[in-house]
């Protein structure tokens, strides 16, 4: 027997009231019952994404609401501005050029976030660009993005930005209307606490005026299609009824716990992890650490995969590995969604012992320690 515990950065456990509520008898989604609780769902949804804009709910993963991020609001050679310094960054590149936009990049190295100024020149350098598109917390290096800085200076000019929140929302401060974000993509296996299977956009009116010009194809993902269905609380397609059903109750959670002790929570334990992996002698990778997820430089001289696979199969703790060029150079733990103390505690303790079996040399309990003493201090 081996106990299982999920601390990837997506996807995220799942809280056990949540399972019981989803496991229901299926229901059809022309009817009442599914209106309702639609509409119930976008009233909630409307307040952890921190907006009055519509919010369309895609039954796809993350990347769907991506794509229709593309495709909705652009024309075959339009020019937008796309960050890039991390797999997701790369995803919105592989998007535009899938889609034959005229893409100007920012690259940025691996681990750290955009300057605000980069985009600032970028924008005055191309000032026909007709978007910005950015990754809130870039979830492969753990590094999180200066949003509200950067939507002061898209607001400015008639470009609209874009930001993939996938990994954050529900975890991190985004406030879409505050910070001028015309559009937010994010996904249903993360902050949301329910299984993949979700994905979400929030458009702003400035983003929705180049619906009707984009030229770009859609179908699935035609938002103009679930735009008229949620008029009339419905989806133009069979909705994710269990999901939504779901949804609901981690939304509600949410709203219990209140939204604001919900991002403090995270940012407590991303600083008892940070303080934990530092205290036996580790590196973070990210030069501004999301709150999301925590990257680790793997020590010289050992494999950072066999550390991912130990813990996994011998201590039955899943954390993710590095990806792309990172692969075997950095861990990372994820402290998102339904997250608690002691989940940053096993996770500490199954690195010191591992590291020690790989032939590390940590000092045993010294980052549980450091855990501790932080929760004792700060909880
Ligand atoms: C998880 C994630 C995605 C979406 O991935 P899917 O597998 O399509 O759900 C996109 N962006 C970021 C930053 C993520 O963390």
């Amino acid at each position: 027997m081996k106990k299982r515990y999920l601390l990837a950065p997506g996807p995220t456990p799942v809280p056990e009231k949540v399972l019981l509520t989803m496991a229901q008898p299926m229901f059809h989604h022309r009817t009442p019952q599914y209106s309702k609780l639609l509409s119930e769902v976008e009233e909630k949804l409307k307040h952890v994404f921190q907006t009055r804009n519509n919010i369309f709910i895609l039954v796809s993963s993350g990347t769907g609401a991506m794509e229709s991020a593309i495709t909705n609001f652009f024309s075959p050679g339009d020019k937008v501005i796309c960050v890039r310094g991390g797999k997701f960054g790369e995803r919105w590149g592989e998007l535009c050029k899938v889609y034959n936009l005229n893409t100007v990049f920012i690259d940025i190295e691996w681990g750290t976030a955009v300057k605000p100024e980069a985009i600032e020149e970028a924008l005055k350098e191309h000032p026909d660009a007709k978007a910005v598109l950015t990754t809130h917390s870039e979830t492969s290096t753990g590094v999180v993005t200066d949003l509200e800085s950067i939507g002061k200076i898209v607001a400015r000019t008639p470009a609209i930005l874009i930001t993939d929140a996938v990994s954050s929302l529900g975890a991190l401060n985004l406030e879409t209307d505050n910070w001028n974000v015309d559009i937010v993509v994010a996904g249903s296996q993360k902050g949301l606490m329910i299984p993949s299977g979700l994905a979400f956009i929030s458009v702003s009116e400035k983003a929705w005026k180049m619906v009707e010009t984009a030229k770009l194809p859609k179908y699935y993902f035609d938002l103009r299609k679930y735009y008229k269905s949620l008029q009339k609380w419905q989806d133009p397609f069979t909705g994710g009824v269990n999901l939504l059903v779901g949804l609901k109750e981690t939304l509600q959670m949410i709203e219990e716990e209140g939204l604001q002790n919900v991002f403090e929570r995270h940012r407590k334990l991303a600083e008892a992890c940070r303080s934990g992996v530092q205290a036996i002698g580790l590196e973070l990778f990210a030069k501004q650490p999301s709150n999301v997820v925590t990257a680790v430089k793997v020590p010289e001289g050992i494999d950072g995969t066999a550390i991912t696979k130990k813990v996994r199969d011998e201590y039955g703790i899943t954390i993710a590995g590095g990806q792309a060029q990172l692969k075997g150079k950095i861990f990372r733990i994820a402290h998102m969604g339904y997250s608690d103390r002691f989940d940053m505690i096993l996770a500490i303790s199954a690195i010191e012992m591992v590291l020690t079996e790989l032939g590390y040399n940590v000092p045993l309990g010294k980052g549980v320690a450091a855990c501790e003493e932080y929760f004792l201090k700060n909880w």
